[in-house]
């Protein structure tokens, strides 16, 4: 198989999968537990809370883990407005989130707090500009996603950040697809919360975290043990935060550079099949991420036939009770229902090989023009 879906899930990096061997067999203990089998799975948890905190240029008390970004965008966003309710009732993100954002804050709205979801432009970016003239004296917190999934387009989150942070408003940030390759130097950014989630970088899945300012206070949503210094009840997945820890440093620069001339290559290539069209911003994007349409190609028939050649990609289309609705990221940066579901997402990633690359072109190069007919 030629996987070409890095951006729903990565395979494990076989170097994180050695260090979480152990984990299965040996350290098994719950970290909770006082005896030294117990004492010595904390520790193991202590020290995945260093990598990551280190990563981020935190303190390791800032991070706490979860199931994954999931539970992180819920935690934070339902967390923070349930906790800050007596000082404001006004949520602003913007209408690209991921759903774990976007319906949080619309199962918010039902609870009574007013929200605004800003629209992008054609290319998918939100402006600072729109998020301070959406700002009110009630508002609470801005969430707004660090990099789109579906289109890849990356946000000016600093500048936004920033903006919040002037008038003592709280930021979080969805920071999943962008982990793997951008500045994750919170404080820098201006960032109080951010969401990561592990599976993304070629770490193990169901497991994730926030990173939360210190002096912040969120209600928890989860009820239960005191786990998580009280903020995230449940015993912890122990041999995934360790996965997860090692997994986030493995990326360098020159791993992203790799990614970024293999995505730059196929991108040139499906320039070259008539009536094709890059979604996205074309500058401000993800290194190995492409979103393309094929005019007259409907995105699932393809993505079918591609998979029928063994090329695993995606379409930003949800299916829903049997219909399919075109992606709500493509419709809300104005595109129609109709040329939304032309839309497919070919995503690189690690172990994509050059010969990866030119056999998806050969094989878009055939199945094109057949699909159009
Ligand atoms: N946010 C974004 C931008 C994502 O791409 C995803 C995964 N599709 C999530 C959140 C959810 O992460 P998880 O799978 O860890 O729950």
């Amino acid at each position: 198989m030629i996987y070409l879906d890095n951006a729903a899930t990565t395979p494990m990096d076989p170097r994180v999968e050695e260090v979480m061997a152990p984990y299965a067999r040996d350290v098994f203990a719950n970290p909770s537990s006082l005896h030294s089998a117990g004492r010595r799975a904390r520790n193991s948890m202590d020290e995945a809370r260093d990598r990551i905190a280190d990563r981020l240029n935190v303190a390791s008390r800032e991070i706490l883990f979860t199931s994954g970004a999931t539970e992180a965008n819920n935690l934070a966003i339902k967390g923070v407005a349930r906790m800050l309710k007596d000082r404001g009732n006004h949520i602003i993100t913007s209408a690209i989130e991921h759903p774990s954002v976007l319906e949080s804050v619309r199962a918010l709205a039902k609870e009574g707090f007013e929200t605004t979801e800003l629209l992008p432009d054609e290319f998918g970016r939100i402006q600072p500009e729109q998020v301070v003239e959406a700002l009110r004296p009630d508002t609470i917190l801005v969430s707004i996603m660090y990099a789109n999934n579906e289109v890849g387009t990356i946000q000016p989150v600093a500048k936004i950040g920033k903006q919040c942070q002037k008038r003592g408003i709280l930021f979080h940030t969805d920071a999943v697809q962008a982990a793997v390759e951008l500045d994750l130097e919170v404080k820098r950014l201006h960032i109080d919360l951010m969401s990561i989630s592990s599976h993304k970088l070629y770490g193990p899945k169901g497991v994730g975290c926030l990173y939360f300012r210190e002096g912040l206070h969120l209600t928890p949503i989860l009820h239960g043990g005191a786990q998580e210094a009280e903020r995230r009840a449940g015993t912890e997945n122990v041999a995934g935060v360790v996965g997860f820890s090692h997994a986030l440093p493995l990326s360098d620069a020159e791993g992203i550079q790799k990614v970024r001339a293999l995505r730059d290559r196929l991108l040139e290539g499906i320039r070259g099949i008539p009536g094709s069209k890059l979604y996205g911003d074309p500058e401000h994007r993800l290194s190995g991420h492409l979103s393309v349409g094929f005019e007259g190609v409907r995105a699932e028939s393809l993505l079918m036939a591609l998979d029928l050649k063994g090329i695993a990609v995606s379409t930003g289309s949800a299916c829903s009770a049997g219909a399919i609705q075109p992606s709500h990221v493509l419709t809300a940066m104005g595109f129609s229902r109709d040329e939304a579901r032309e839309v497919i997402r070919l995503t690189i990633g690690r172990f994509n090989t050059p010969e990866d690359i030119e056999t998806t072109l050969e094989v878009l190069g055939e199945l094109v023009p057949h699909l159009r007919r």
